[in-house]
């Protein structure tokens, strides 16, 4: 962690200042120490770079949420930055590059930190990435580099933040929460009066089949099985399906033809092999996982206040939101 961090963090149990104790550094970057409460006087330790600041306890869902997908980015920890920015911005739409420029922003679920690279090179004055899990590691690595980035090991509803964000976003995580829209208004009390909320969720709508099939599997088997084993799993599917966008949905396009899932198929085509199994990864692995209604979505941000935020239904299978708090 550099410094600078500290005009942003504070202790998650009493919201007191905390206070670094250095042990070791490189350069600006304090690799191991203390933060030290003023208040409660709690202590939370710097390791590898990143402050630690997790609660004693996970419930028993969380822990497993944090665990499989920690396991996950430390599988598929390489970064693509400008495959990622086009993904990126496909999720946070209509947001575009001009709109992190000088903001103080913070990304809610950061993983392996790729949006945290793509969101610094649009020219954030700095970026937070928060993470529940060990991927923390991987983002701290993956940014290091760019000095504009931060990386906090937390936990969303209970976030060591003072709230003085120009931008936070969430880009498929809420819906891996035990309470999405518990974690949307964590998330929400972190940004400024006047300042930008966006969000991208898994959409209920077009995913019954998801709901119907993969979820008992997924509850009942996948999540509990082995990483190797799931990963062959995976590798199996996600040749399944790109035999089924090279036989049905490429074919399709060229007689203008659209079959049912067709945008997200040929989304996939254009991610590329690797990146669709992780994504089949992912929905195996997931302890939780929740599907939204438009109309769910849009009631978060009522509740937030945050009145006409732009939904976007994205490749029919999702949904991106975004939207301003009401200056004061
Ligand atoms: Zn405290």
């Amino acid at each position: 962690m550099r410094e600078s961090l500290l005009e942003l963090l504070c202790c998650p149990m009493c919201r007191g200042d905390l206070a670094i104790d250095a042990e070791t550094r490189e350069d600006e970057e304090i690799l191991s120490g203390k933060l030290r409460c003023s208040g409660c006087r709690k202590e939370f330790l710097v390791i590898g770079g990143v402050p630690r600041m997790l609660p004693d306890a996970l419930p028993e869902d969380m822990a497993l949420t944090a665990k499989n997908f920690g396991q996950s980015w430390k599988l598929w920890k390489d970064i693509d930055d400008e495959r990622y920015r086009w993904q990126f911005l496909r999720w946070v739409q209509p947001l575009q590059p001009e709109d992190f420029k000088g903001k103080t922003v913070l990304d809610c679920g950061c993983g392996k930190g790729r949006h945290l690279r793509v969101a610094a090179q649009f020219g954030t004055a700095q970026i937070v990435g928060v993470d529940l899990s060990e991927a923390v590691d991987v983002a701290f690595a993956n940014t290091r580099d760019l000095e504009n980035v931060h990386v906090v090991q937390a936990d969303i509803y209970r976030l060591p933040l003072k709230g003085n964000f120009d931008l936070a976003y969430s880009v498929g995580v809420l819906h891996h929460t035990p309470d999405p829209a518990k974690s949307f208004q964590s998330m929400t009390q972190q940004v400024r009066a006047g300042g930008t909320v966006a969000c991208w969720v898994y959409g209920r709508e077009n995913n019954w089949w998801i709901v119907k099939v993969v979820n008992p599997l997924r509850i009942g088997i996948t999540r509990h099985l082995p990483s190797w084993m799931v990963r062959a799993i995976a590798w199996v599917l996600a040749t399944v399906i790109f035999c089924g966008i090279h036989l049905v949905y490429v074919p399709a396009r060229w007689v203008g033809w659209k079959p049912f899932y067709a945008d997200y198929m040929l989304y996939l085509k254009d991610l590329g092999f690797a990146e669709a199994r992780h994504i089949v990864y992912d929905h195996l692995i997931a302890p939780t996982a929740f599907y939204l209604r438009k109309d769910e979505v849009a009631a978060w941000f009522e509740t937030a206040k945050i009145s006409t935020p732009t939904l976007s239904w994205v490749q029919k299978v999702s949904w991106a939101g975004v939207g301003r708090k009401p200056a004061q």
